[in-house]
């Protein structure tokens, strides 16, 4: 494995750290190299507007969805140039969580499966920043498994009505459109009879309740339907091929989170060789170290991992399910890092909120937003199937209602 750029690519990287350092807003810097550890908050000011900002001023220039073609808002970049730029973009880059689904999962699906109107349309405010799009997919009933999904969409004309229920809509509070998964026909197998829309977020009978979470913050919703008209023409795909327009969107969710997956192992490091404990530096503590050490091969691990992956797409071949165990792994080490800060602390690690202790309420933070990470984009569990399956050749799932009727799988109701 070759880590030195080419002169191309070399190139490509002076002239994008050249224009971060001229533009990017430097006001925000310290907060956002400070905002790894579960939520981003920048004192004094609105992260979405200036999310907003940040992301127009970008695309004016021709740095948004980089690897996005050029008629659709992109700049026609390389797969590895996009790497390129995230590396140099460094915490200015955390701006981009708000836009992280429309530019991940929802753009690139209506780039596939969109009309040439649509993407002409649709996908230059959605790169620009300008409209933000949301993920329609889970439901009370259908998560690891969202062909068991409920929401019914039934055809009227040259119109759709839709009635049910998601829930886990990251942003679907902030969203003008979402990305919409539903069922079509109830008497074909689960995977059959779905079909995928997209539609305006502001639609009459679209009611959003956000959620509010263990860190304080509502950054997911459910989202009711009721009777909510769609046009035909914003169906994706083929009628009842809804589940393959998903696999698209699935694989770049998985693509897009790999991308700027957080350990906690730099925070923690810095943080153990400033505190003072009444046995002297954490750091010189033998148990700390070997937790420390543990950390960093696994860190390293996951760097080399993840470098594996931007080498088979710099060499033009897409990364394959082996990808998965970047989450599988990050997830959980966020979980330790961040329990194990708070035990250091002893009784302190329970405050938050004032500068004393930023150092515990940002682990603090870690530690309440850790298990969101191994759950969204696909639970440990699900990870280790797709590993197991399609990795390692292993026997697969148990999938006892794979091909029976969506109506006729035994159920408490429908
Ligand atoms: C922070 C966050 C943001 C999210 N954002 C979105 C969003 O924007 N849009 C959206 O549509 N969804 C979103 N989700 C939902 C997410 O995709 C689901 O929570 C996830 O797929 C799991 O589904 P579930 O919650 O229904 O759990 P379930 O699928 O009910 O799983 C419950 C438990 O059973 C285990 N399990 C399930 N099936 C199997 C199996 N076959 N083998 C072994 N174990 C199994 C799971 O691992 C889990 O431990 C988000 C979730 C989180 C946490």
């Amino acid at each position: 494995m070759n880590f030195e750029d080419t002169p191309q690519e070399a190139a490509f990287r002076a002239e994008a750290k050249a224009w971060i350092a001229a533009n990017a807003p430097r006001q925000y810097e310290e907060d956002l190299r400070k905002a790894s550890l579960g939520r981003t908050v920048i004192k004094g000011a609105n992260l979405l507007e200036v999310a907003k900002a940040w992301q127009k001023k970008k695309a004016d220039a021709g740095w948004a969805c980089l690897h996005w073609p050029k008629e659709y808002g992109g700049r026609g970049a390389s797969p590895i140039e996009r790497v390129i730029w995230q590396q140099e973009e460094g915490p200015f880059g955390k701006l981009s969580s708000v836009f992280i689904i429309g530019h991940g999962m929802c753009g690139p699906t209506v780039m596939a499966f969109g009309s040439e109107e649509h993407k002409r349309h649709y996908l230059p405010k959605l790169a620009s920043g300008e409209h933000i799009w949301c993920q329609l997919f889970s439901e009370p009933a259908g998560g690891s498994d969202v062909a068991g999904l409920r929401t019914r969409a039934e055809k009227q004309g040259d119109n759709w009505i839709v009635n049910g229920q998601k829930i886990w809509t990251s942003g679907a509070h902030y969203s003008d459109y979402g990305l919409l998964i539903t069922r079509t026909d109830p008497n074909v197998p689960k995977h059959k009879g779905l079909t995928m829309f997209f539609l305006d977020m502001k639609s009459k009978g679209v009611e959003v309740r956000p959620i509010k979470q263990a860190n304080g913050m509502q950054e997911f919703n459910e989202v009711y339907f009721t009777d909510v008209v769609i046009p035909d023409h914003q169906r994706l795909g083929a009628l009842g091929d809804g589940w393959n327009v998903s696999l698209t969107t699935l694989m770049n969710e998985r693509m897009s989170i790999g991308s700027r997956l957080a350990t906690g192992f730099p925070e923690m490091f810095e943080f153990c060789s400033n505190l003072m404990t009444d046995d002297g530096l954490a750091i010189d503590d033998p148990a700390t170290r070997s937790k420390l050490a543990s950390w960093a091969v696994k860190a390293s691990g996951l760097k080399y991992t993840s470098y594996r992956a931007i080498s088979s797409l710099s060499k033009g071949e897409r990364p394959g399910p082996e990808n998965s165990i970047g989450k599988l792994v990050s997830g959980s080490m966020l979980q330790d890092i961040a329990t194990y800060a708070m035990d250091l602390q002893g009784a302190a690690g329970a405050l938050t909120g004032t500068d004393e202790q930023e150092a515990s309420g940002q682990f603090q933070q870690m530690l309440l937003s850790s298990p969101s990470m191994r759950i969204a984009g696909g639970t440990d569990e699900i990870l280790r199937n797709i590993i197991a399956e399609r990795v390692l050749g292993l026997p697969g799932d148990i999938r006892v209602d794979k091909d029976v009727p969506f109506n006729k799988i035994p159920t408490k109701g429908r």
